[in-house]
């Protein structure tokens, strides 16, 4: 296994629309590998999420967090060529987020809270299902990366843009309900 370096912005790999993969490669040997490393990669960084043209592979493949198992363990999600679709497009739920490949800064995003999510997992099983919260909003942060999209362009208001201690100092950090502020994806 390996930790990979993590694209910045401004590399051009983050701004592509990534590929698809072809649901028979996923149990193969390149793809195992590309998830176990960025398995290995997120744990380094502590991040709650991470998509695949983060490490530079422009491919349909995130891995998303901020959700718990059943006994309370962190819960990471593998989903291949996910697809989103919004239950309720009126219902948002705002939060500061942050990104590995934009260290050091966070800013304010408003996404739907309700999603529903088809996609393959890492066993190249078709799975669908319902997300709403925090978790519903990390993982449409890691689906945005497949289509070349950051959250500083879904942020709304630039007055709400900061570095994390200048928003920490200033800004309403606590004014969320969720406490998983300084989660990077
Ligand atoms: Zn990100």
């Amino acid at each position: 296994m390996s930790i990979l370096k993590v694209a910045r912005l401004g590399h051009p790999v983050l701004r592509q629309k990534c590929h698809s993969i072809d649901p028979k490669t996923i149990t193969g040997p390149d793809i195992q590998r590309l998830i176990r490393d960025m398995f290995q990669t997120m744990g380094d960084y502590n991040g709650v999420g991470l998509a695949a043209p983060q490490v530079h592979q422009p491919v349909r493949l995130v891995i998303a967090g901020g959700q718990e198992d059943e006994d309370g363990r962190p819960l990471f999600r593998v989903l291949i060529n996910p697809e989103i679709t919004v239950l309720n497009e009126k219902e948002r739920l705002g939060m500061y987020e942050g990104c590995l490949s934009v260290p050091g800064l966070r800013g304010w995003v408003e996404r739907p809270d309700t999603i529903s999510v088809k996609a393959y997992n890492e066993k190249g099983q078709k799975q669908e299902f319902a997300l709403e919260g925090f978790p519903a909003v990390v993982l449409q942060h890691e689906c945005d990366h497949l289509d070349g999209i950051l959250f500083v362009d879904r942020i709304e208001d630039m007055t709400r843009f900061a570095f994390d201690e200048e928003a920490a100092r200033y800004l309403d950090l606590a004014g969320e309900e969720d406490n998983e502020e300084e989660a990077e994806e």
